[in-house]
């Protein structure tokens, strides 16, 4: 499908819970969200309709996320029905990775394909302070069984944090020396906890660049990614530099998303949503609904305006 300003729209992200096993600093506040009843939350085979008709519109690309995907009850069920809609090409989730020890293999069994890891540190002391509690071993075994699983490729998400992880920066560019695999910068939005937070935690991709000058910039094998990539000369994996702040990617938008209580957010970045659940027994407005909301899908965000969104990430889904 295409929207009014030309973009094809063909990714979804899709929150399959608002809950989480972790409390991320700037993702979630300590007490954690509001827990919705079960009558809100779309069930099961709400996700499992919606998503055909997603597909039956032009989506072929999926991502589970949440709240921490892995602790919805029946995810496995879910992920095997989503997988085998036909015209689905690409089907991956984003998980903070704690609870992949148990899931990896079966999630690949049950036809997912690839996965995006969340990571800001590789310290124990600092990842159990970032997430309030997590153990950045489980995390580490759980990345070993995906791997093993043939859940690839794996990328590793870094949200960049001053005063936090900036020191770390390097280190992680370092590893892909020794690590085929993506690692991801992501700048911190003003969002949910984040939106509270004082400006002076943001940290600009461009400085990554101004200090590591040998950073080759790569041919962009998606144009509809967020990520520009770049290598070390002597790197085997990627870095990648998402940087919705400093450098907009909304000109080259495939995406949106649908919330766990089953709103459609037609950019993550704003506060419109519509509310599909409510509509799902009328499969055919729910399509017409869908259909519009693309096609009125807004140019770009105002997040470098001081603009914030009032749900958190955890809410929304990222
Ligand atoms: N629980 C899963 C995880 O952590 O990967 C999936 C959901 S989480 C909301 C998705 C991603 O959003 C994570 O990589 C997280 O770091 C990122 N995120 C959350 N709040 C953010 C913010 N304010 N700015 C930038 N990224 C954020
Ligand atoms: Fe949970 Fe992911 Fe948010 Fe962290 S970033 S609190 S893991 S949803």
């Amino acid at each position: 499908m295409e929207d009014c300003h030309g973009r094809t729209i063909n990714y979804l992200r899709l929150s399959v819970t608002d809950l989480c096993n972790l409390r991320c600093r700037y993702c979630m506040p300590a007490q954690g969200v509001y827990k919705k009843s079960h009558k809100d939350i779309l069930k099961l085979e709400e996700i499992e309709l919606l998503a055909q008709e997603f597909v039956a519109l032009g989506i072929d690309k999926i991502r589970i996320t949440g709240g921490e995907p892995l602790v919805r009850k029946g995810i496995l069920t879910l992920i095997e029905k989503v997988a085998s809609i036909d015209g689905l090409k690409d089907f991956s989730m984003t998980t903070n990775g704690t609870l992949l020890k148990k899931f990896a293999k079966d999630l690949k069994a049950a036809g997912l394909k690839r996965l995006n890891v969340s990571l800001d540190t590789l310290n124990d002391e600092k990842y159990s302070y970032i997430t309030r509690g997590g153990s950045l071993k489980h995390v580490l075994e759980g990345i070993e069984e995906a791997q093993k699983a043939g859940l690839n490729p794996i990328k590793m998400n870094v949200v960049v944090i001053k005063n936090f992880n900036e020191d770390e920066i390097d280190n992680f560019i370092n590893l892909t020396r020794y690590i085929n695999m993506d690692i991801r910068f992501i700048e911190l939005m003003s969002i949910g906890e984040a939106a509270r937070w004082s400006n002076n935690r943001f940290l600009s991709n461009t400085k990554i660049l101004d200090k590591r000058k040998e950073l080759i910039k790569m041919a962009k094998e998606d144009p509809a990614s967020p990520a520009d990539y770049y290598k070390l000369p002597d790197g085997i994996g990627r870095i990648g530099l998402i940087s919705p702040i400093s450098c907009k990617f909304c000109q080259s938008c495939n995406r949106i998303r649908l919330t766990a209580d089953g709103r459609l957010k037609h950019c993550l970045h704003s506060d419109d949503e519509i509310n599909l659940k409510e509509l799902l027994p009328n499969r055919k407005l729910v399509r017409e609904v869908i259909s519009n909301s693309i096609l009125q899908k807004p140019f770009s965000h105002h997040l470098e305006e001081g603009k914030y969104i009032i749900r958190n990430m955890v809410q929304i889904g990222g």
